[in-house]
């Protein structure tokens, strides 16, 4: 048996490293949460290092984003670009923003060039443009051909002197094998002469990524690289300019590609959110964080369900799948719809609290007074739609009818609207149940149901009375539909809904009665 990669893992440091130029989204988060668990699982510490060297991409505000979706989701960074309470960056090994680390990077670059492993080229955009299409029309690979690799020093600095600008590019060994062992991959080979002389910086003050982050893992002592397959070409340049400075290897893990449905590299067109919109849609952290760890990790049993605590204690490289990840939102529907119903009824109310105000069905009082002056619970509710004022109970029980099938939390807005409206709007024709043949039928079941409903006493109109009186009646007629279907519609004004008997009981006898007695002066108008 070949060793196991964990079996000599010590002093790890892994370290995510976004480009703030977006939102942080899941694919980004995979990246964060791998790394995150690669160093927790064995002991190590997660470096957040933020490149930014595209300066026209880079925003703060992005960058802000990325601090804020990684803290909600529990993904805690060991160090980074925060400061303690002295103004002073956590962690050893800063600045953490690439962008406040060009000085490093000016002194590893005149290095290179002095020692000739790194040259100034001068050709224009238009002369690199026309290399590239020449050596696609040839089927060559699109790279430098070197014409500024031999310069004289005096061209050198008759360029120089003519502020002409230049690129310093990597003289790129020819002919060699580049090997890794990738922990996911395995072995991996490239052949340098595919890579060409790559740029390193555009002049000496706008240092490019592969070799700025060759610089920044080793000067933070990074171990291990985890990061999106879709850095592998990189990884052979960045190992032939370690070994150019005589850095010290890291090691690499690199991710399967995350793809859609259709097997597809995934794209905006797939309902790919920011972190902030599934925040905001009501996803839990929980959730994302699970579902994401299931994009490339397969923890080989049938377990599905992790929490990130376990997911430290149970992830291990060896288990990451070469083969692309699928993103599937319905997965993610179905792990936050599990995560909901994990929750505490009175905690999942509160939670959803907030979209039942943004849609405008309820707003919260203050203080509220009875008309004896007796002073209420602080938190009450009124209803917008009829000026009711409502406790947390009624709340509690609304939600309560659609735990079960709630995914998201924005979606009890659309699922429980109804108990929280005045008059319903629907056409009469909705409460006829499709095996009924005249509207007296309609007529003589809602009747019925209003007679027996009116006849419970306010205190016993609770849903164990209601299923023993209404089914009992149910119970007599062809089917149940008879009764239970007009109810339904003249309770919700839907369809679709929870059981008509469980939605009486949550709106209590008065609203009931009330809705059944419009559902009654409707049938009126038809015939
Ligand atoms: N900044 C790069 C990105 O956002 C990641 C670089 C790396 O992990 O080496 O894709």
């Amino acid at each position: 048996m070949t060793s196991n990669i964990s079996d000599n893992l010590s002093n790890v440091r892994t370290r995510f490293a976004p480009s703030p130029t977006g939102p942080l989204n899941p694919g980004g988060v995979r990246t964060a949460l791998f790394s995150y668990l690669f160093a927790k699982r064995y002991g190590g510490s997660l470096i957040l290092r933020i490149e930014d060297t595209d300066i026209e991409r880079s925003k703060k505000e992005w960058e802000q984003d990325i601090f804020e979706s990684m803290k909600w989701l529990g993904l805690v960074w060991d160090e980074g670009p925060d400061y303690d309470n002295q103004s002073k960056y956590i962690g050893e090994y800063g600045p953490y923003r690439q962008s406040e680390r060009k000085e490093i990077y000016a002194k590893y670059l005149k290095k290179l060039v002095e020692e000739e492993k790194a040259y100034y080229c001068f050709c224009s955009k238009e002369e690199l443009e026309s290399y590239k299409q020449y050596a696609m029309s040839q089927g060559l690979p699109p790279v430098y051909p070197g014409k500024c690799r031999d310069l004289d020093q005096a061209t050198i600095q008759k360029y120089l002197d003519e502020k002409r600008p230049f690129l310093i590019r990597f003289k790129t060994p020819k002919g060699q094998k580049i090997t890794f062992n990738d922990a996911v991959r395995g072995k991996v080979e490239f052949d340098s002469t595919l890579l060409g002389d790559f740029s390193l910086s555009k002049g000496f003050d706008n240092p490019l990524y592969n070799f700025v982050v060759v610089i920044d893992d080793y000067e933070m002592k990074i171990t291990d690289v985890v990061r999106g397959e879709d850095h592998i070409s990189n990884t052979p340049k960045q190992i032939l300019l370690q070994e150019a400075l005589g850095l010290s290897k890291v090691r690499y893990a690199h991710l399967p590609l995350i793809l859609n449905e259709k097997r597809q590299k995934l794209s905006k067109r797939d309902n790919v959110l920011p972190i902030s919109a599934y925040k905001k849609e009501g996803y839990f952290p929980e959730a994302l964080n699970n579902f994401v760890a299931l994009l490339g990790w397969n923890p080989g049993t049938e377990k599905e369900i992790f929490s990130l605590e376990q997911l430290t204690k149970e992830f291990s490289v060896e288990k990451i799948q070469k083969a692309g990840a699928i993103f599937n939102p319905q997965k993610l529907d179905w792990l936050n719809g599990f995560y909901i119903r994990q929750k505490p009824l009175k905690e999942l109310a509160r939670l959803c609290i907030p979209y039942l105000e943004e849609r405008g069905l309820i707003k919260k009082n203050e203080k509220m007074i009875r008309p004896e002056d007796e002073l209420l619970p602080e938190v009450s509710y009124s209803i917008i739609a009829t000026g009711e004022n409502i406790f947390e109970d009624y709340l509690e029980n609304a939600i309560a009818l659609y735990k079960e099938r709630l995914k998201k939390l924005s979606e009890i807005g659309d699922l429980v609207d109804f108990l929280f409206a005045g008059i319903l709007e629907y056409p009469a024709e909705m409460l006829k149940w499709k095996k009924m043949t005249d509207y007296q039928e309609l007529a003589d079941s809602l009747n019925k149901t209003l007679e027996l409903l009116s006849a419970i006493e306010e205190k016993d109109f609770i849903k164990e009375n209601l299923e023993k009186i209404l089914l009992d009646e149910a119970g007599k007629m062809p089917d149940r539909g008879f009764l239970l279907w007009p109810m339904r519609v003249a309770l919700t004004g839907k369809m679709n809904s929870a059981g008509p008997i469980d939605i009486a009981a949550v709106l209590g006898k008065q609203r009931t009665v009330k809705r059944i007695e419009d559902a009654i002066s409707k049938t009126r108008s038809v015939k």
